[in-house]
């Protein structure tokens, strides 16, 4: 009777070290490569080392009398498998709940259109570079960029190209950008970028940099199989500088937009630094 016992135990556990190998080997999988999956490796390793210990133990023991005190090492060996099993489990489910949180963190602050930050981020991170500019006296300036006729592309090509546009400008503003500066859609076909501790001659080759690269690049739409429509677009940039004292974001939303203003009245598909901000950080 004792030694069934023991040797179900011993099997038992052996097939729960065997089950929590599943959730380990998921873990190896969606893990980056680095530190944590190579210590899952070596957990996995461990793991393989005790299921061969559980069978050689119930082995040796295979057609040995027992006692009941002889239960205690199959019994803690059971409970040790289960410790195993669970402990991956929970660590699994602990990774997908940070993968699930991160995802939705990151869908929260996305445009899903353009694929850059959304207007809650980007009002968010404006206020935090106006704060540091200003506590730092620091430069900080913004792109205000629109696309010229983007109506046109839309009654051409239809609604859907026009959301392509825009994913595509969303890519090229950020091929354009440095590191530390953020991208975001404004509205309507308008995005803006911020460009912390950039003077205003920096921002405006930044932007002016972009300009180019948006009139260089065409976008190939196909709608419908052999169907291939090149669209063109340009736009136009409006940049503008801070902070003085008296600055406020508002002031310095509203200088972007007359420069951005300036551009389409000067015929579009050109950068326009607001006056005010020619002295600003230079
Ligand atoms: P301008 O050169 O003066 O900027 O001309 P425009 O035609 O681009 O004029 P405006 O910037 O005022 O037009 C913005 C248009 O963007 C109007 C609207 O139909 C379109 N639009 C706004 N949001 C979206 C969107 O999410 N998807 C698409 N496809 N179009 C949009
Ligand atoms: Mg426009």
């Amino acid at each position: 009777m004792f030694p069934l016992i023991a040797n179900s135990l011993l099997i038992v556990g052996a097939g729960i070290l065997v089950a929590s190998l599943f959730p380990v080997r998921q873990l190896l999988v969606q893990l980056p490569p680095g530190q944590a999956r190579a210590r899952w490796y070596i957990m996995a390793i461990l793991n393989l080392t005790f299921i061969t210990g559980y069978l050689a133990y119930a082995l040796l023991f295979w057609d040995q009398p027992l006692d009941l005190h002889d239960l205690i090492v199959p019994g803690v060996f059971f409970f040790g498998a289960c410790f195993v099993w669970m402990s991956s489990m929970f660590s699994l489910q602990a990774v997908n709940d940070v993968r699930r949180v991160t995802l939705l963190e990151q869908e929260n602050i996305t445009d899903p259109l353009s694929g850059v930050y959304n207007r809650r981020y980007l009002d968010r991170r404006l206020e935090e570079e106006f704060d540091r500019g200003k506590r730092y006296e620091t430069p900080l300036s913004i792109l205000m960029i629109d696309i010229d006729h983007f109506k046109q592309i839309n009654d051409r090509f239809g609604h859907q190209a026009g959301d392509l546009v825009l994913g595509f400008l969303g890519k090229l503003t950020l091929n354009s950008i440095r590191a530390s500066d953020i991208s975001a859609r404004y509205g309507g076909d308008e995005f803006l970028i911020i460009a912390p501790n950039a003077p205003v001659s920096m921002a405006d080759t930044i932007a002016e940099r972009l300009r180019q690269h948006v009139e260089s690049h065409e976008l190939v739409l196909t709608s419908d199989p052999g169907i291939r429509q090149e669209v063109r677009v340009t736009v136009s940039i409006g940049v503008a500088t801070c902070c003085q004292k008296t600055d406020s974001i508002q002031k310095l939303l509203t200088d972007a937009d007359a420069a951005l203003y300036r551009a389409k009245q000067a015929g579009r598909n050109r950068v326009a630094v607001h006056l005010d901000s020619s002295s600003a950080g230079t």
